[in-house]
């Protein structure tokens, strides 16, 4: 076969398992999942013709996914690809750069800084912050917050760069209870031990309690959140940031979904969040970009670029190169799937895309509590939570969901016992969507409690 037949049976496939989603199993069933015991191979002596190779990759491997692309999947914040941004990846594949800086790819540059400006915009950020676009919320994160930890050490007289860590000016991290646990793996991963960190008490709906907030100094970081993975709360900004900031404090904000309230009619739950120093956000989550996709936004532009500098003798970049604002050298053009995303929701498709995601959520909230469940958030964003009866009804509820192959969603805890947590946040999911899950959670409330 020829590279163009190659990628054009490549092209048909993938329109065939998308053609498929609709009615495809959300989570696979466990002939799929056996059959994968087929890719157990040994590493081939002599390599197969690559028609095989993705012959058996779709026979074997489509089966076994999860429908994360189709409109029934309520799990983690996971949103499907939007097409113009599904469509961009294929050609930026096609365009195969290196997009670290202009000299390896000039289209990348421009349009990861277009993107980087759009994004503030959307969000309503500082015009002046640098966008880094790396590989995920945590990736992100963890950029940002080594820069704040290299910007408030040298406000100490300290330098980082030269000598590191051994004998530095000890930092002090507040971070709320209810903090995510990819903003713990960043910070325990730069160093800062998990008995040092100092947690802000958060309000019975999980957000920091201004009142409670442990003092900050110039030596402080302090790590708020917008959207709390349970309750989609956002921690009191407006509060919080500026008396943090006079105190000499780095704000970061992880955002990695609820950043995008900013962008819709509910922008008001996110207010005096732009006064934060830096940002977490995705594009895989709520922008429903492609995997490998986030933000981390610094409003010292010179802060991030600092930090994540890799400028060699044979490679000298701008301040603004991507590969100066995240933790890669070369990398893909990630950023491009988040500018096809913008460029073609525009800012009203894109209020317009949250907007639904959030009546759809307080609509399946509705119908829940009408069938008897409890919802336990206040349901401000597109995180509902919900309990059954008893702790056992709700795992059963939830176990026969992902069992039934018609929806998926996850378990969490909340104030101590199970609940489980359904996220609206596909492009693809359709009010119909919507009654069809509160219908089959209904049934099996009533068959369980029969
Ligand atoms: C998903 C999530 C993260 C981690 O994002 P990744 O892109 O998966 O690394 C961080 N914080 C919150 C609130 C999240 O929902």
């Amino acid at each position: 076969m020829t590279e163009h037949d190659l990628l054009a049976e490549a092209d048909r496939r993938a329109l065939a398992y998308l053609d498929g989603t609709p009615t495809r199993r959300v989570f696979p069933d466990a002939p799929a999942i056996a059959a994968l015991a087929a890719f157990d191979q040994p590493l081939p002596e002599q390599g197969h013709a690559a028609e095989q190779v993705l012959r058996q990759l779709d026979d074997i491997g489509s089966p076994a996914t999860v429908a994360s692309n189709g409109g029934r999947y309520f799990g983690f914040v996971i949103g499907a690809t939007l097409p113009a941004a599904a469509a961009a990846e294929r050609l930026v594949l096609a365009w195969d750069q290196c997009a670290s800086s202009f000299n390896n790819s000039p289209v990348a540059d421009q349009l990861e800084r277009v993107a980087g400006r759009w994004v503030c915009q959307a969000l309503g950020l500082p015009a002046q912050s640098a966008v880094g676009f790396g590989t995920s919320a945590t990736a992100c994160t963890l950029t940002c917050i080594a820069a704040a930890r290299r910007k408030l050490l040298a406000g100490q007289g300290w330098d980082f760069d030269g000598d590191g860590l051994a004998g530095a000016p000890a930092l002090r991290v507040v971070l709320s209870e209810t903090a995510h646990v990819t903003v713990k793996k960043a910070l325990r991963v730069l160093g800062f031990g998990m008995n040092q960190l100092i947690y802000a008490p958060v309000d019975e709906r999980g957000r920091i309690d201004p009142a409670r907030l442990p003092p900050l100094d110039a030596r402080s970081l302090l790590i708020l959140q917008a959207g709390e993975v349970n309750s989609g709360e956002f921690d009191p900004f407006a509060e919080l940031i500026p008396s943090a900031r006079a105190a000499g404090a780095w704000v970061h904000v992880d955002g990695a979904f609820g950043l995008w309230a900013r962008a819709s009619s509910s922008a008001h739950l996110a207010a005096g969040i732009e006064q934060a120093d830096s940002w977490t956000c995705d594009g895989h989550k709520w922008l429903n970009t492609p995997y490998d996709s986030a933000m981390a936004i610094c409003r010292d532009a010179s802060a991030l670029a600092a930090a994540m500098n890799s400028d060699a003798a044979y490679a000298m970049a701008s301040a603004q190169a991507q590969t100066n604002l995240t933790l890669e050298f070369s990398r893909r053009a990630r950023g491009v799937a988040i500018w096809a995303a913008l460029a073609n929701l525009g800012r009203d498709g894109l209020r317009r895309m949250i907007d639904r995601h959030i009546r759809q959520a307080r609509l399946l909230a509705d119908a829940l509590s009408a069938g008897g469940y409890q919802v336990l958030n206040q349901v401000p964003l597109n995180q509902v939570l919900v309990r059954a009866d008893s702790d056992a009804q709700t795992d059963a509820i939830r176990e026969a969901v992902q069992g039934s192959g018609e929806a998926w969603f996850g378990p969490t805890r909340w104030q101590g016992r199970p609940a489980f947590r359904l996220s609206v946040s596909s492009w693809r999911t359709t009010d119909e969507d919507i009654q069809a899950l509160a219908e089959l959670l209904l049934r099996l409330k009533r068959q369980s409690g029969a």
